[in-house]
């Protein structure tokens, strides 16, 4: 055997080695192109997948949450945010910005829609916690000014102002939507093009609307034709499909369906 030989036989294991991982990872559920998934954090929930379906472990896998993942990350009345929960940010459009790993989804969506000739229009997105917790402190101290005791100025703002922690803008993965001819936000929103363009496409971009007509009674909040939130293009298909809120959703996938 001389060097030559043996440089062709390692070339040639190498080809081998690549095809069979080739045909490995042509047996993964592919995931549609339109998915701006490029971000090492938003590949996450796809690669715990792909380590479950290996049934060859002879050690016992510590379950997993499937709702663990920061793109499922819950913020409501029942369920706040962490106090310090931090958020990277990049602009989406004007002023507005939103989570660094779903802001050229956003981006992508709001140019697709244009290039259908539909204008989307960006008019609430990410709020930190701090400022929250100042414009409700300020509604509180206005209460306490007009003779309320604290618990009633609290309770009062509350229903008025999100609790700190509680707004799904401070997670950064929500934004109200408009467009220029429809700028209110209401329920008529849905009926502008640019409201079916959005009830047509968001999920292919990841996103859901968060608060639908017919949920009401499990978001505890009311319907909100404006109200778009990323879960990433897999759940929000899934959920589109089985006409599930993100609550319901959660349940449905922490129960192992
Ligand atoms: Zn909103």
């Amino acid at each position: 055997m001389n060097g030559k030989f043996i440089m062709t036989l390692v070339v040639l294991l190498l080809c081998v080695g690549a095809t069979a991982v080739g045909i490995m990872l042509s047996d993964q559920p592919t995931e549609t192109p339109v998915q701006p998934d490029n971000q090492q954090s938003a590949a996450l929930p796809e690669e715990k997948e792909e380590e479950q379906k290996e049934p060859e472990e002879t050690e016992p896998v510590p379950e997993e949450d499937p709702t663990d993942t920061w793109e499922l990350i819950l913020a409501n009345p029942d369920h706040p945010l962490p106090e310090d929960f931090q958020v990277e940010t990049a602009p989406v459009q004007g002023n507005f910005v939103m989570d660094i790993r779903v802001a050229d989804s956003m981006k992508e969506m709001i140019a697709a829609a244009q290039e259908d000739g539909v204008e989307l229009m960006i008019c609430s997105s990410y709020r930190s916690i701090q400022r929250q917790q100042e414009l409700f402190d300020e509604q509180v101290a206005i209460f306490r000014n007009a003779g309320k005791s604290q618990e009633e100025a609290e309770a009062e703002t509350a229903t008025m102002i999100a609790v700190p922690g509680t707004s799904e803008h401070q997670t950064g993965l929500a934004a109200d939507i408009v467009t220029p001819s429809h700028q209110t936000l209401d329920p008529e929103f849905a009926e502008t093009a640019a409201g079916k363009w959005l009830t047509e496409n968001a999920a292919d971009y990841g996103f859901i609307l968060r608060y639908p007509e017919d949920k009401e009674a499990t978001t505890k909040i009311i319907y909100e034709s404006w109200h778009y939130r990323y879960v990433g293009v897999e759940h929000a298909k899934a959920m589109k499909e089985k006409g599930l809120c993100l609550e319901e959703y959660l349940e449905e996938l922490k129960g192992g369906e």
